[in-house]
């Protein structure tokens, strides 16, 4: 520990019991306590490109890149100059900058159904803003969500709602009060009865019906065909809002997010595409720094204030120098750039599934695009969080520790995709399908 060069390591006590100490489960953020896969991991000193190092300096291939934030690899040289020339200007100045405009006339030009953009700090912030608009415009109280699909921990939100909360078997929060659950009514992912059942009976009373682009906080599910268009359809007959939640799937699962990969399918299959009326962005548009946005219609957007009478602020919303890390970022992703990260993604799904096959380990692969993640002990890809729930979870543990002593840090939880980001290379794919064969499903029901 003492090769760390972590100064505030120093002392009598393990620097786990001082974090536990000082922070609740010694974490800022759940699932970064491995509770999903038992263990303890250790400080993160660094990461470059594809590598994360721990601590006690050793170094992992990195798989969870920020929890997708990463697309471009850690520390990019043009990301962290941007950065620097950034923060030398000035950190933050409480006013409007022109890079602010820049980034979300770029996510308009890559993304149509965001006619106006409103740039937040988190994706938190970004959902819960887009269900005030939508019941601003409705004058509406009742979302409908899907169990397993995440949108950030706002109250109304936090019903149902994977990965984290999966992870630790909790199947809601406390401090959730009743009657702020009441407004969310949560139906299973890609189950068209239950949804027209819900519009037949409560139509009149739904502000707005909320879905992952690509549900990726249950493990990865590929949206089953035509149900985001029924979704569509069922708000627009009834007035309500459809948002379309891209924090995660924005810009990662391809270049115009999920939604793009559904309308080249509808181009494609001569067929007119669907169109989200709000979207929710983060992760990749912040590059790794703190941004996130709600954009959509322009006559929703403009329910804000100061237009109009839905009030939102943020003391560091499009803060320059998290704005200069997301724009860069942005900007490397050009086409060349998903050509690599589909590449990669494809390569390394596929070869994980041959090697688990060749072990003979019962295992489906869940993929939209470059989004993908592994599901032990399930023959057939999952679509509900209940289908998911049927995972063996306790196999996916084995399998992350093993991959930790072969040098590759996996999500530490079977609900979590699988990061790749563009200094991810073919080498890389070799040395974790290798892993596989490593690990060869010991624990992994057959
Ligand atoms: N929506 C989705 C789909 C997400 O994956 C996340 C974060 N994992 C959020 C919302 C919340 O974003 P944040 O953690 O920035 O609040």
């Amino acid at each position: 520990v003492q090769r760390l060069g972590l100064r505030t390591l120093r002392g009598e006590k393990a620097w786990e019991e001082r974090a536990a100490d000082i922070m609740p489960g010694g974490v800022n953020s759940p699932v970064r306590a491995w509770n999903g896969v038992g263990g303890h991991p250790l400080p993160i000193a660094s990461a470059k490109g594809a590598t994360i190092t721990d601590g006690a300096g050793r170094e992992y291939l990195d798989l969870v890149d920020s929890w997708g934030a990463g697309i471009v690899g850690h520390a990019h040289p043009q990301v962290v100059a941007a950065v620097r020339a950034a923060a030398s200007r000035g950190l933050s100045f409480g006013a409007t900058t022109e890079a602010e405009v820049e980034l979300a006339e770029l996510i308009r030009e890559r993304y149509e159904p965001a006619q106006k953009v409103r740039l937040v700090s988190t994706g938190t912030e970004a959902t819960m803003t887009a269900l005030r608009i939508a019941r601003a415009a409705t004058g509406r109280d009742v979302i409908i969500k899907f169990a397993g699909c995440y949108h950030g921990h706002s109250d109304g939100l936090l019903v149902a709602a994977g990965s984290g909360l999966a992870t630790s078997g909790v199947p809601d929060s406390a401090g959730v009060t009743a009657s702020v659950a009441k407004d969310t009514m949560v139906l299973p992912y890609g189950d068209v009865d239950a949804l027209t059942d819900a519009f037949a009976e409560h139509g009149s009373r739904i502000a707005a019906v909320i879905t992952e682009a690509v549900p990726a906080n249950m493990g990865v599910v590929a949206p089953p065909a035509g149900f985001h268009r029924l979704v569509s359809e069922l708000c627009r007959n009834e007035g309500a809002v459809f948002i379309v939640d891209e924090v995660l799937s924005g810009f990662r699962a391809g270049p115009a997010g999920g939604w793009g990969l559904e309308r080249d399918a509808d181009i494609a299959a001569g067929r007119e595409p669907w169109t989200p009326d709000l979207v929710t962005f983060g992760k990749v548009i912040g590059g790794g720094l703190p941004v996130a946005a709600v954009a959509g219609r322009a006559d929703l957007m403009d329910q804000l204030a100061p237009v109009g009478a839905v009030y939102q602020a943020g003391t560091l919303s499009g803060n320059p120098v998290a704005v200069a890390a997301g724009l860069t970022t942005m900007r490397l992703l050009d086409d060349d750039a998903y050509t690599h990260l589909d590449r990669i993604s494809t390569r390394l799904r596929t070869g994980v599934s041959a090697e688990l096959d060749a072990a003979g380990i019962t295992h489906a692969v869940g993929h939209a695009g470059t989004l993908f993640s592994v599901f032990l002990g399930l023959d057939k890809a999952p679509v509900t969080f209940d289908e998911v729930s049927d995972q063996d979870a306790l196999a996916y543990s084995d399998m992350f520790h093993s991959f930790r002593s072969s040098g590759i840090a996996l999500p530490p939880s079977a609900y979590e995709a699988w990061f790749v980001s563009l200094a991810h290379t073919d080498e890389h794919v070799t040395r974790i399908v290798e892993a596989v064969k490593t690990w060869g499903g010991r624990e992994a029901k057959q």
